[in-house]
This record gives C-alpha cells, sequence and structure tokens, in this order.
C-alpha cells in the first residue's frame, strides 16, 4: 500500500501534465494520461492529515519562475480558504512544501523510494526550466517529456524505455491555418522551435526505439489527425498511440494494452479514515460580530461537541 502512493505521488507529479496512477500490482502498472494541471491536483489534498510535499519541483532561471514560488503563489491565491479552515480541518492538510532540484542537471536523481527512482533531464522550451523525467520500476520504464524541441538528453536517457511519452504538435501550417494567425513566423517558432512537430516526433521514437510511443499535446481534429498521423509515420514505423484524455496502458514485461477509461460523472473523494479525526487542529477560524449579528434568530443549530 505504502509502496502504492508513492508511486501515486511520483506520477502526479509529472511536469504540467500528470499521468494519474490508478491501479499498481506488483506485475502490472496502469497509469492514464489525464491532462490535470498540477495546482488542482495539490489544492485537492488542502483538507487531508498530512502536508503535501512536491518532492520534484524544477527550478527555473530565476528563483521567481521557479516551482517554489509557484506553490507559495498558489498559497496566497488560496489563502482565505486555507485561513478558513483554521481549527476545523487538520493544520497540516493546508501546507504545500516544495523542494526544488537543479533542472540543468541531465539524469540526476529526483525521487528514490521504495523501488522507484526517478531521474531527471533537460528539456527546450521558451525559457530555461522545462525538464523530462524517467521512472524506472520493477525492470519497467517510463518516460515523460516536457515540452521541448528535440534535444539530445531525451534521446540518451529515453532510449530503449517500455513506454515514451513525448509531445507531437502540429506542422506550422497546420498551427497558422486551425488557430487563423495568418502570422507564419509565430506558428514556426511555437511548432518547430519550442515544441516538436510530427515528422520530429516520428524520427526521435525511431532513434529510442520504445515498446510503445505515446504522442501527445495535439488538438484531435480529425483532418489534423489524419494529417500528423501521416508524418509520424513518414519517420516512425514502431508501435504509437496518439493520446486522448483518460487512455490507459496496461504494462507488464510481455504486454502492452492501450485502453480508454470509463469514469463516472460523479467522483467523490475517499473517506478521510481515523487518522484525520485525530490529527492536531489550531486556531479557530470566526466571522466577526458585525456579520454575525446577520444570523437569523428563526434557526437553532445543534449543540456544538466538545473537542
Ligand atoms: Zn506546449
Amino acid at each position: 500500500m505504502t509502496a502504492a502512493l508513492d508511486r501515486l505521488k511520483t506520477c502526479l507529479l509529472f511536469s504540467h501534465v500528470s499521468p494519474k496512477l490508478t491501479k499498481c500490482s506488483s506485475a502490472t502498472c496502469t497509469l492514464t494520461t489525464s491532462v490535470m494541471w498540477m495546482p488542482f491536483g495539490l489544492v485537492a489534498g488542502v483538507a487531508g492529515a498530512t502536508p503535501r510535499y512536491i518532492f520534484m519541483a524544477r527550478q527555473a532561471a530565476k528563483p521567481e519562475l521557479g516551482t517554489k514560488a509557484f506553490v507559495e503563489g498558489l498559497k496566497k491565491a488560496y489563502a482565505w480558504d486555507i485561513t478558513g479552515r483554521a481549527g476545523a480541518w487538520p493544520d497540516a492538510g493546508g501546507r504545500l512544501i516544495a523542494h526544488e532540484f537543479d533542472y540543468k542537471k541531465p539524469g540526476q536523481v529526483v525521487y528514490e523510494k521504495n523501488g522507484v527512482r526517478i531521474i531527471s533531464f533537460p528539456a527546450i522550451h521558451k525559457l530555461d526550466g522545462s525538464v523530462s523525467y524517467r521512472l524506472d520500476w520493477k525492470g519497467l520504464s517510463f518516460v515523460f517529456g516536457g515540452d521541448s524541441v528535440p534535444n539530445k538528453w531525451f534521446i540518451k536517457y529515453a532510449k530503449g524505455a517500455d513506454v515514451v511519452v513525448h509531445e507531437c504538435i502540429y506542422t506550422p501550417e497546420q498551427m497558422n491555418n486551425f488557430y487563423g494567425w495568418n502570422n507564419m513566423r509565430t506558428a514556426t517558432y511555437v511548432a518547430a522551435y519550442i515544441h516538436t512537430p510530427p515528422s520530429a516526433f516520428g524520427k526521435i521514437m525511431s532513434e529510442v526505439k520504445p515498446r510503445m510511443a505515446v504522442a501527445y499535446h495535439a488538438i484531435l481534429l480529425p483532418e489534423l489527425l489524419q494529417d500528423s498521423t501521416e508524418q509520424i509515420r513518414s519517420t516512425y514505423d514502431g508501435p504509437l498511440t496518439i493520446a486522448s484524455d483518460l487512455f490507459v496502458w496496461n504494462v507488464n514485461k510481455d504486454n502492452i494494452t492501450v485502453r480508454e477509461a470509463v469514469v463516472g460523472d460523479r467522483v467523490y473523494p475517499p473517506p478521510a479514515g481515523p487518522e484525520w479525526g485525530r490529527a492536531k487542529r489550531t486556531g479557530a477560524a470566526k466571522v466577526s460580530e458585525e456579520i454575525m449579528k446577520g444570523w437569523w434568530e428563526g434557526y437553532k443549530p445543534p449543540p456544538l461537541p466538545k473537542q
């Protein structure tokens, strides 16, 4: 169970797009892509009993652009809500703690616990700070590329991995037409100088030779998808998934099965458990006397139990 939780944490924290672990056994690791911005995954934990640690917070060229600054900004944005939980919810639940690592170091270990080992390496995007990750666990490996133009570190560290995810954006022409930009300079810069167009994605995968290549970051319009697929196939003929939200890959030593998850329309949090009930609570959020005067005398709440 602890190992499963560790893997859940590590998977939640990949780059700015987070694959979400839905099921794990010793022989099979199932990942779903849920294009979920990291903050929402973390803020959802505000009511928890323990602090949320961000193990893989990357630095940037300037401190104010790094994940630590991002987390501090997030706490400011949620200040009213976090302050309003004092006394009722556990103190630790609202704490987010970021441990930054140097984005420039290729191949450094940024997480190692219970057999899960994660290394990071730089990616080349619009500013310094974009990174990619490789996760190794029980002889299986998973690589997740941050937004990047094709780079030498990805070729080196992704080589031979089981599941290799890399972005695959439009061609400059597709981008210019789809958004109606009428500006081929911007379209070419965005598609081919800070991202990876489809034929280049195929070239990378032909070098890396994964058991499953996964492309993301494309608008999946049928007419664009057909064109992009043909361009990927002009440079790569191996196993390929063009990912959509909620795709699932079941991976073991023999097979990789690609499926699409069906999820409930209503998703509720799991029960909090006894640890949550016992966790330390200090302070007491209060409404001012002036505002309390508005309490309608026709309403009488049940007596408040003692702590
Ligand atoms: Zn992007």
